[in-house]
């Protein structure tokens, strides 16, 4: 693990101690310090969310959105400079329910940037209830009796989508969890990881101990191949999804290198002088 310092700011992180979230922050930061990037070059994009404080913690450039719109800006973001590595992240709430059509597009588009959910499978910042991703039968706030709908499946979700890259963590198993960012950073396309990250305030049923007793590891399957497609399928239905690494890859052009356009055309490297047009847009605001 590399020394995480070089990413880590002043800001004290609000979360509950215990919080999955932490772990992802941690593996995340230690990532960009194995790949070398520099602080300038690293841009994190976040929902809303207790996960969605994730941006305002990592020394780079961070945006902390709107709820389920993480993706639309990161896509924006990586489309004007694509020099820049770009990470959006978020809950499963944000991703799953209302960003869902984001997410669906951005795998089926193929970007070359990296998604991290925090699934936690509730809603932890608005106090605890179910999220797409919650079990059934799950008692919760919104669900005192009970949740009657069966969860959504994300990874199953990223595979129909088109996503060239799905991998699952999990808060407590850093080691792999750092392998599988840097593997999902270096991925050219879209990257999907879904992390097992516990909420230990609101979710007193899957916690560390239940993921620890339930997740299998895929590195122990000697035999599986994450190149092929229906494996991959299969794989997912036969661990009704709990498990951990990497599930799919794929080599797939990606979306820019797709665009007819040349490199003079890109925002970044465009002599573009849009000043007198920002101040015109700006003064529609005042
Ligand atoms: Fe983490 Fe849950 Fe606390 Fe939010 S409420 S910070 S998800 S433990």
């Amino acid at each position: 693990m590399g020394d995480i310092k070089k990413f880590k700011n002043e800001v004290t992180p609000t979360w509950c101690p215990g919080c999955g979230d932490f772990s992802v922050l941690r593996a995340l930061q230690s990532a960009a310090v194995d790949l070398n990037i520099n602080n300038h070059d690293l841009v994190a994009v976040s929902g809303i969310g207790c996960s969605g404080r994730i941006s305002g913690y990592l020394k780079a450039y961070g945006f902390h959105g709107i709820h389920g719109r993480s993706l639309p800006i990161a896509q924006g973001v990586k489309i004007a400079n694509p020099n820049l590595t770009v990470i959006a992240l978020g809950g499963d709430g944000d991703g799953f329910a209302i960003g869902t059509n984001h997410t669906i597009h951005a795998m089926k588009r193929n970007i070359d940037i990296t998604y991290i959910v925090m699934n936690n499978q509730i809603y932890g910042l608005t106090k605890g209830h179910t999220s797409p991703l919650s079990k059934k039968d799950f008692i919760t706030k919104s669900t005192p009796f009970g949740h009657v709908e069966d969860p959504l499946k994300p990874g199953f979700l990223a595979l129909a989508s088109g996503s060239t890259f799905i991998a699952q963590g999990f808060s407590a198993y850093q080691d792999q969890l750092i392998d599988i960012i840097t593997k999902a950073i270096n991925h050219k396309g879209f990257s999907f990881v879904n992390v097992f990250s516990p909420c230990v305030t609101f979710n007193k049923i899957n916690t560390y101990q239940w993921f620890r007793d339930n997740l299998v590891k895929l590195e122990n399957e000697e035999a599986y191949d994450q190149s092929n497609f229906n494996g991959a399928v299969n794989k997912y239905l036969e661990t009704g999804g709990l498990f951990t690494g990497i599930l799919y890859e794929s080599e797939t052009m990606e979306y820019q290198e797709r665009l007819p356009i040349n490199k003079s055309q890109i925002i970044v490297d465009s002599d573009l002088d849009i000043t007198g047009d920002l101040d015109m847009l700006l003064e529609e605001f005042m």
